[in-house]
């Protein structure tokens, strides 16, 4: 039977993304000592080849919506942006200062099945609370010069910002101070079932115990917890072009097509508003983001394919990309491509993020699954971890996400 114990001393973190980067740096800030592992580096999966989207924008209306917002308002005042409401401090503590970038993203719809599809969105993210404003044609040629002239709705929606997701990942920890074992992936977890509790982690270089334990290991999570037909690597290629600041200046924030929306699921009930178009482009999930980074140059993006090896970027798939981003931005027709790299997200069956205790675990968390969200939402899914792993409330409220609405799920005792 699982027992509380409320007053851990000290907690290991497997996995050294952006998600167990974020509960390492709030943990070691109440004191406790951490230890983070990962099977290969910090960064060294999705975190590490994300776009780096920290946006409401995309999120379907619900849980994932609200979670957004309270992330996006964290990364404000870990950057400095805006004040710790406890301690009324701007500031103080900002380990993601020069970080995170305020921006508003766009939301283009360029026929009318993609406008019927935003419409909906943008109502729900007015209902949200967030500050959304359509621009009609011809205001949008002033508003985003850089546009087609077949784009006949756009939304923006203010408040979004963007980090890039290692960056993000390096900070955290150097903040945290704590020691970072890399290579070191954990095998099996010794259980004292009897007591329904983690003794200690098995890993190649030992046993190592602890009062607690986090498991933020992505793609990594299905065999140590059994959760094979709940999660799925999901697939994504990514373009990186050579700089154009005269094309960025004409460019005021990041634009995502409609069809975006639909590739994540964000409008569901919306699917079969987008006919033809909208099926082929669900077959490799593309759904268009064009992101206008700080250094002049593109991140074009990109595919959702069901499967995790992401050794390489398909021609198919590349140019599929390039020619919708051509349609939406013609300028980029001038602008040459430098790399393309591919990364895997972690899927849930069910759509939503796996945080939470494990149960009949007492000292045992886990928190995977984000999908494309999780840049946005892990430094808010790491002030929860800590919260959890000391026995107070977390703000984020977390039972929508609980891993316990999965049977499946076991600890690899
Ligand atoms: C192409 C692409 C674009 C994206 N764009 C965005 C975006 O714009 N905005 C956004 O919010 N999100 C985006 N995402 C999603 C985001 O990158 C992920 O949701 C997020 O990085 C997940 O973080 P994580 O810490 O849960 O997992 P990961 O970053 O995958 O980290 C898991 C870590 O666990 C380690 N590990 C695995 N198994 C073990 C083990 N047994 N023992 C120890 N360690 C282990 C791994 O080595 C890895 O370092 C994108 C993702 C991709 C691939």
């Amino acid at each position: 039977m699982a027992t509380a114990h409320p007053q851990p001393a000290s907690v290991v973190v497997a996995g050294a993304g952006i998600v167990g980067s974020a509960a390492a740096y709030f943990l070691a800030r109440r004191g406790l000592t951490v230890t983070v592992l990962d099977a290969l580096a910090p960064a060294a999966e999705a975190s590490g080849a994300a776009d780096g989207a920290v946006s409401v924008a995309s999120k379907r209306p619900g849980p994932l919506m609200r979670a957004a917002l309270q992330g996006i308002a964290l990364y404000r005042r870990l950057a400095g942006l805006d004040p710790d409401p406890e301690t009324g401090l701007q500031g103080d503590d900002a380990p993601l200062a020069g970080l995170f970038h305020p921006r508003s993203t766009f939301i283009v719809a360029a026929s009318p099945a993609e406008r019927a599809v935003l419409e909906a969105h943008a109502a729900a993210l007015a209902q949200a609370g967030v500050a959304v404003a359509a621009i009609e044609p011809p205001a949008i040629k002033a508003r985003f010069p850089a546009l087609s002239a077949a784009a006949c709705l756009v939304i923006e929606v203010r408040g979004d910002g963007h980090a890039i997701g290692y960056q993000v990942v390096r900070q955290l920890l150097a903040a945290a101070r704590v020691p970072v074992l890399r290579g070191c992936p954990v095998t099996r977890l010794d259980i004292d079932a009897a007591g329904g509790r983690i003794r200690a982690v098995e890993t190649p270089r030992g046993r190592i115990a602890a009062d607690a334990f986090v498991f933020a290991t992505g793609n990594g999570t299905a065999p140590l917890f059994g959760l094979q037909a709940v999660l799925t690597p999901r697939k994504g290629q990514l373009l990186i072009t050579e700089r154009d600041l005269a094309l960025s200046r004409a460019m005021p924030g990041s634009i995502m097509s409609g069809r975006y929306l639909l590739s994540k699921g964000s409008q569901t009930r919306a699917l079969d508003a987008g006919g033809e178009q909208a099926s082929i482009s669900a077959a490799r999930g593309f759904g268009l983001v064009v992101d206008p980074l700080r250094t002049g140059q593109f991140l074009i993006g990109g595919t959702r394919e069901d499967h995790g090896d992401k050794r390489e970027t398909d021609l198919a798939a590349v140019s599929r990309i390039l020619s919708d981003a051509v349609a939406l931005v013609p300028g980029l027709a001038g602008v040459r491509l430098l790399r393309g790299f591919a990364g895997a997200r972690t899927a849930v069956r069910d759509g939503l993020p796996l945080v939470g205790p494990l149960p009949g675990l007492a000292n045992g968390f886990l928190a995977t699954g984000f999908e494309g969200d999780g840049i946005c939402l892990g430094p808010v899914t790491g002030a929860a971890l800590a919260d959890l792993v000391c026995g107070t409330a977390p703000a984020l409220d977390l039972a929508p996400f609980a891993p316990s609405r999965f049977a499946e799920l076991q600890a690899a005792a």
